[in-house]
């Protein structure tokens, strides 16, 4: 299994790193603007300062943005190939103008806009060079520096450079489409559950899409939509902008760092504040300062960002273990490309292929990790939910919950014309039993009557405390005498014998009353009258059972429905 991976990301990068096969160039550099046919001429070629190869590869390394001239000049004969090109590998915004030998007008080169080649795939700009070159002669171009960064020159013959096309293609699309997905999908758990968590992590990948999208040429086949984000710099920056703070708070959510690390936290509030002011400054400056400093905001963040995980996983806080997991890839990936654009190292040939899947597969296992929190989410709501519904001693049905089943067992009564009545009982002298015996045997004598009479009742009649040691009945489909019949077999449920709790044998008795639904009475005016009765019933002695006196009344002269 682990020689499959191995082997596998062996070829990967083998296949990747073929763009260094050397080609013998070497590369100067004009950091001015002039005349172009003075230039292209060879009038400047004294001004032009050699650039060493890169990592034993000829390369354009822009450091500045702005204008600038590369002179790209055989150093062997390079055979004459139809079909061959020049190729600028990775060059993402930066346009570029070439004048192969005896171009009087340049061939242009654009990711994006009217000087895009739709013949090839976005991963570079091809110069094409069906001619070759012979020894000493140059290319020069003018590049149009939006991002600095290192561009590897190289030559490529039309099936190198399909087949390179092709796998550059897949790849982008594999991992676009599922960050993509991945993002729609996580925007959906927001909207059903409402976690924050999930909506950071989507605006952090949505971001990300767009901002890979956008630097990436990739939409350029929709005009409006690559004219609206790939030709401005600043779409990109946005929304660079808007996964790096999404980044940031969801961190800081997932491992409440406001809580737990609040110096983390801070640090990482300060970097989000610091890329958006830059962002701001950047709209009106173009000073290359910029890219130093957000770079510099990013490493710092990721440096804040490792050790609130460090300290997490060393505090055994839930969940943190996945984000390791999930981010050191994608966190590592970050800070190395971020120290490749400060020149802090070379780059390494799979950057460009690995980065944008550093994401995928993070906000893969973020949101696989993510589904652990909202089984944790559904159980505290369905513990929370019971807790509400149920009286913790008895059982019953706590009071909001049964005066609602009450409203609703009147609303279908009233509709159906079918009898509905509610017996309310209250323990008789339970105060002393408090007095005498304690408070834990109240507790346990009140546990006992709700479990004695719970036994009588019909599965769907109700039962619910209603407060101190009072309970309401609800039972549907009946009718006063037969709801007298039930609250005297409640009555005889609980004075039939003793209830024993540790050591006690204490004799208990109820007193009840009832009441049966009226037309057009409300479930308050129901319950009063059950609780009239109840009062009549202990007025008489206790441990009794009364029907309600106007319903009697009526009873006398004629059912009341
Ligand atoms: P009566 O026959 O008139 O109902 O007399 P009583 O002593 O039962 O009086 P009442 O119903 O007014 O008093 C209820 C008492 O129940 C008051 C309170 O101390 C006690 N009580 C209320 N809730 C609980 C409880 O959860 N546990 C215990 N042990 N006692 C409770
Ligand atoms: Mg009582």
């Amino acid at each position: 299994m682990h020689r499959a991976w191995y082997t596998t990301i062996l070829l990967l990068l083998m296949t990747v790193s073929a763009w260094a096969d050397a080609q013998d160039f070497d590369v100067a550099r004009l950091g001015a603007d002039p005349v172009p046919a003075q230039v292209v001429a060879g009038g400047l070629d004294a001004d032009f300062v050699p650039v060493p190869p890169s990592r034993g590869q000829a390369a354009i390394v822009e450091r500045a943005r702005g204008i600038s001239w590369w002179r790209v000049t055989a150093r062997e004969p390079l055979a004459p190939r139809p079909g061959q090109s020049l190729v600028l590998n990775f060059p993402y915004m930066n346009a570029v103008q070439a004048w192969r030998p005896g171009d009087a007008l340049p061939v242009r080169a654009s990711l994006v806009g009217p000087d895009a080649d739709l013949s090839h795939s976005t991963r570079g700009h091809f110069i094409p060079l069906p001619d070759g070159l012979a020894r000493g002669e140059s290319v020069y171009l003018r590049l149009q520096c939006v991002t600095p960064m290192r561009i590897a020159l190289t030559v490529e013959g039309v099936r190198e450079a399909h087949r390179k096309d092709l796998t550059y293609v897949g790849w982008r699309v594999g991992v676009l489409s599922t960050t993509l997905v991945l993002a729609v999908l996580v925007f959906g758990f927001w909207v059903g559950i409402g976690e924050r968590s999930y909506l950071y992590l989507m605006l952090a990948l949505f971001g990300q899409v767009l901002y890979l999208v956008s630097t990436g040429g990739d939409l350029r086949a929709f005009e409006s939509l690559s004219a609206l984000m790939g030709q401005d710099l600043r779409a990109s920056r946005i929304f660079a902008l808007a996964a790096f703070i999404s980044s940031n708070s969801f961190m800081a959510y997932y491992l409440d760092l406001v809580n737990r690390q609040p110096r983390v936290n801070r640090v990482l509030t300060v970097c989000s504040l610091a890329a958006l002011a830059l962002i701001g400054w950047s709209v009106f400056s173009v000073s290359g300062l910029i890219p130093t400093l957000a770079n510099t905001v990013v490493l710092v963040a990721i440096a804040a960002v490792i050790w609130a995980m460090i300290v997490a996983v060393g505090k055994r806080q839930n969940g943190s273990l996945l984000l390791v997991f999930a981010m050191m890839p994608l966190v590592l990936l970050v800070a190395l490309r971020a120290a490749v654009r400060l020149e802090m190292l070379g780059m390494p040939p799979w950057l460009d292929y690995v980065y944008p899947a550093g994401f995928m597969l993070s906000g893969l296992i973020v949101t696989i990790g993510l589904t652990g929190k909202m089984h944790q989410l559904r159980r505290d709501r369905d513990h929370a939910s019971h807790m509400a519904s149920y009286d913790a001693l008895t059982g019953a049905n706590s009071r909001p919950v049964i005066e609602s089943h009450l409203r609703n067992a009147v609303a279908e009564a009233h509709d159906s014309g079918a009898p509905l009545s509610v017996v309310f009982f209250d323990i008789d002298n339970f105060k002393r039993i408090n007095d005498q015996h304690g408070h834990r045997a109240g507790d346990e004598c009140l546990k006992l009557v709700a479990m004695r009479t719970r036994n009588r009742l019909r599965t769907y009649d109700q039962i619910g405390r209603y407060g101190g040691d009072e309970m309401i009945v609800i039972l549907p489909d009946t009718a006063l005498k037969e709801a007298i019949g039930v609250a005297e077999n409640l009555r005889s449920a609980v004075n039939c014998r003793p209830i024993a709790t540790d050591d006690l044998q204490l004799d208990v008795t109820l007193s009840l009353g009832v009441a049966q639904l009226l037309p057009d009475e409300s479930a308050e005016a129901l319950l009063e009258r059950a609780d009239a009765a109840l009062y009549a019933s202990k007025s008489a002695g206790r441990d009794q059972v009364t029907g309600h006196i106007r319903s009697m009344l009526q009873a006398a002269s004629g059912a009341p429905r």
